[in-house]
């Protein structure tokens, strides 16, 4: 099912009653997602990925805009009404019923002619059991479960109806690292087997990238960027989205563009043809950085980390926004224990510039 956002905006009286200006929670969101798809909607605390997915499921009314599934218009339609299947970052499920009860639960809520015989209810809720893989435990109370169990069983009680649209609310926080990987690897292979079109709220860019066929990057209400995930990291539009994608995060500079060439600090690093004077702000990805002897840009040694395959380099420079330079390299480059500085060439296509004035990208070279 394919869901259309068109122009969604949502508005709230100001918690802090000093002050008259609504918080705009969401901001006339546009967007088309394809019928099937993952995507994942990432942005930090409080920029309005909980208030878009309540605007989906139907929980709160959009301020203005519309909402369609397909090429239904289901803005003003209740939410028992829109066949959505939400999953939230606590399990909220009912303690007192048995695994098995929990899933049947929005079966037996089922009127009119959508009900099901008690046997198809039963058949139902196996099928989905078995695709999450918690058959075993239909008898448990959630009291008897692990985490990752008790997120598995809300995602089954999610699934049973077989919703047109799934939407989880970073629903992997709860969970310790190695079940999240474990977890977040599941809901793709449970997504590609259903094939229901799904937005996965979360935080976590490494979360969102590495499951989302998609991603939409949100700041305070305004969507920034939409595209495929690696698409983002390598070209992203503004000063945000780079810092807020990769891991480790992306080397900001201060740096200065004249006659054609970057400046950081005193070193001429790149030749950025077609870019007028300015001053601009640098950031360089930490595969960006190649070392090499005579390499224009000099950084003070702090540390060498082996990573197995690749070392990290830890260096500072003075022109650094952040208070240390992340570059990874190939293991099997050599750096003297005792060296004080290090220097780097550029990858041109891991440098990106941004605006001084409002932080967005601006391009260089062809
Ligand atoms: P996220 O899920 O990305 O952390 P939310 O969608 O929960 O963000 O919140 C977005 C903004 O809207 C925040 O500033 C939040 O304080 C505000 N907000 C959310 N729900 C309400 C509400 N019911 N009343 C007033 N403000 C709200
Ligand atoms: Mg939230």
């Amino acid at each position: 099912m394919k869901v259309v956002l068109q122009n969604l905006t949502k508005k709230f009286p100001n918690r802090n009653k000093k002050v008259q200006e609504d918080v705009v929670a969401v901001n006339d969101f546009t967007f088309e997602i394809p019928d099937g798809k993952l995507i994942g909607l990432l942005g930090p605390s409080g920029c309005g990925k909980s208030t878009t997915l309540s605007l989906i499921c139907g929980l709160q009314k959009p301020t203005s805009g519309k909402i369609f599934f397909g090429d239904d218009d289901v803005t003003e339609l209740p939410p028992e009404n829109r066949g959505v299947g939400m999953v939230f970052q606590n399990y909220a499920l009912y303690p007192h019923l048995t695994v098995k009860q929990n899933i049947l639960f929005p079966l037996e809520n089922l009127k009119g002619k959508d009900r099901l015989t008690k046997d198809q209810m039963l058949e139902k809720a196996h099928q989905i059991a078995k695709l999450v893989q918690i058959d075993e435990l239909m008898e448990r109370k959630p009291s008897e479960l692990s985490g990752g169990q008790q997120q598995r069983v809300a995602i089954a009680r999610a699934l049973v109806k077989m919703p047109r649209v799934l939407l989880l609310d970073e629903p992997l926080s709860n969970l310790d690292a190695r079940l999240r990987l474990q977890t977040r690897e599941e809901i793709r292979r449970i997504q590609r087997e259903t094939g229901i079109t799904t937005i996965f709220v979360t935080h976590d860019q490494e979360e969102a990238m590495s499951i989302s066929d998609q991603i939409v990057v949100m700041k305070a209400g305004v969507v920034q960027q939409i595209g495929r995930p690696q698409d983002v990291y390598n070209s992203p539009v503004n000063l945000f989205v780079a810092k807020f994608l990769g891991t480790p995060p992306i080397n900001v500079f201060d740096g200065r563009v004249s006659g054609g060439r970057l400046y950081i600090g005193n070193d001429c690093v790149m030749d950025v043809g077609g870019v007028s004077d300015q001053d601009v702000t640098v950031g360089i990805r930490p595969e960006g950085f190649v070392l090499c002897e005579n390499g224009p840009l000099c950084c003070k040694l702090s540390g060498v980390e082996v990573m197995g395959r690749d070392i990290s380099i830890v260096s500072t420079n003075t022109s650094s926004l952040n208070p240390t330079i992340r570059s990874i390299i190939s293991a099997e480059n050599e750096v003297a224990p005792d060296a004080e500085i290090v220097r780097f060439t550029l990858k041109p296509n891991k440098v990106f510039l941004f605006s001084k004035a409002d932080e967005a990208r601006i391009s260089f070279g062809g």
